[in-house]
């Protein structure tokens, strides 16, 4: 009795339930698809049937950004995140320092846009992948805009940091370029890897330290408001993925200081060098790019800023120094921060206490 009352409710619920599915998934798929496709819809509403419809402009809007996305995506996966080594326990560097640029000279104005006609060296495969820059030129490298990089000649070494000047000692640098400087060089990517090359080349000459690039990902910071300062204190919160150096570079304007970048000196009961720097780039200055990289990069390993212009640093142009030099100087350290980096040469870098693990950038 109460089997065959259950087979009649079952088959009346087949009967009534199987249509009201089928016309539920027909509207909720048509929902779903029509959601998904508005745009083209609205489009159709709009060009075929004249209706009045706002369609949104996110077709095209993703569509030019799109490479520029893809590739910085495409960056970021090739970036094997590895373990940080290296000892704990770092306490924070004191005092911040930058470069400032100068404000009385005039610097010849170059090219402003890059002209892309001179390749970098270093491939950059289609993934948006930037191979490692393998075999230095002779030259300081040239960068698209067409001047070339100037190279530093071979410092004088004192005798007791010659061991430390001849080890050679190989770094791996992770970029991040900020939306400005995108921008601003729609060929960053190869800008990127031939200022890697030149800062590469002068710090092999200048310390016997190799800048490897480690990969470029877009710098997802703010665009208004950051001072140099602040900016760098947004970049330490990028994981270093198991690189030993981390450079921010922004194309946006100096800010109202005038620093071209910035960065943490260690002190010298310090036992680890500091990591992150954050340079500008100025239009059409690709020269002052790179100095401001030695520079910022030298402080991480201890250098100082020489800010008296009775100095002999200072007169001598050092890149520690404020001093206004010539865009094909070759760059040169005064004896002083030479022999800082040289003696922190060796050391290991500060661990990432600050970016959570895993963290993207
Ligand atoms: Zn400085």
């Amino acid at each position: 009795m109460a089997k065959s009352r259950a087979l009649i409710i079952g088959k009346l619920s087949l009967l009534i339930g199987l249509p009201i599915l089928v016309v539920a998934g027909l509207f909720f798929g048509g929902a779903w698809w029509g959601n998904n496709h508005r745009v083209g819809i609205l489009e159709i509403e709009r060009d075929w049937f004249g209706l009045e419809v706002e369609v949104p402009a996110a077709s095209a809007a993703t569509a030019s950004t799109g490479p520029v996305g893809t590739l910085v995506s495409a960056v970021t996966q090739t970036l094997k995140p590895t373990a940080p080594t290296g000892p704990t326990g770092s306490t924070a560097p004191t005092g911040s320092t930058g470069a400032v640029a100068p404000t009385g000279a005039v610097a010849p104005t170059g090219a402003v846009a890059p002209t892309g006609a001179v390749a970098p060296t270093g491939a950059v495969a289609p993934t948006g992948a930037v191979a490692p820059t393998g075999a230095v030129a002779p030259t300081g490298g040239t960068p698209p805009s067409g001047t070339a990089y100037p190279l530093a000649e071979r410092p004088q070494v004192p005798v007791e940091l010659e061991a430390s000047y001849a080890k050679p000692r190989t770094l791996n640098v992770k970029v991040l370029v900020d939306r400005a400087f995108i921008a601003a060089h729609p060929d960053w990517l190869h800008e990127v890897d031939a200022l890697l090359a030149a800062a590469s080349a002068n710090y092999d000459r200048l310390f016997g330290i190799e800048l490897r690039l480690f990969g470029v990902v877009e710098w997802r910071v703010v665009d208004e408001g950051l001072d140099a300062e602040h900016l760098h204190a947004a970049l330490r919160t990028h994981s270093r993925e198991g690189a030993d150096l981390v450079l921010g570079i922004t194309g946006r304007p100096l800010d109202s200081r005038r620093f071209d970048g910035w960065s943490e000196t260690p002190s010298e009961q310090m036992e680890m060098n500091t990591a992150y720097a954050v340079v500008y780039a100025q239009p059409g200055k690709p020269e002052r790019l790179l100095r401001a990289t030695l520079h910022e990069l030298a402080h991480c390993f201890g250098a100082q800023d020489e800010a008296d212009p009775a100095s002999e640093a200072w007169r001598e142009g050092s890149v520690m120094s404020y001093a206004y030099v010539e865009p094909d100087t070759p760059p040169r350290f005064d004896s002083d921060n030479l022999a800082r980096v040289l003696a922190r040469k060796d050391r290991p870098f500060e661990t990432e206490a600050k970016a959570p693990k895993g963290a993207k950038p």
